[in-house]
């Protein structure tokens, strides 16, 4: 079974050329990586934005997670230390 699923661009729907194919191991298995963009070039740059934009969006909402567990962590200091 190759190909099992079509790789559409989410914007215009046409078919996205597959620029490059490589292999990654993870632990026990391999899992194969394609990386894709849109025969528009246009429409490409658009979704590349977007990627990017919610890339950083993402970055963010981590940090902010991390922050909020280091603050955490201070605050259980806090009390092993009273208690
Ligand atoms: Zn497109």
């Amino acid at each position: 079974m190759e190909k099992a699923y079509r790789n559409n661009c989410y914007r215009c729907g046409r078919e996205r050329i597959v620029v490059k194919v490589w292999k990654e191991k993870v632990e026990n298995s391999v899992i194969e990586n394609t990386e894709s963009i849109c025969p528009d070039k246009k429409c490409q740059e658009v979704v590349d934005q977007e990627i990017r934009r919610q890339r950083n969006k993402h970055l963010q909402a981590e940090n902010k997670r991390k922050e909020m567990l280091r603050n955490r962590k201070i605050q259980l200091q806090i009390k092993t230390v009273r208690g």
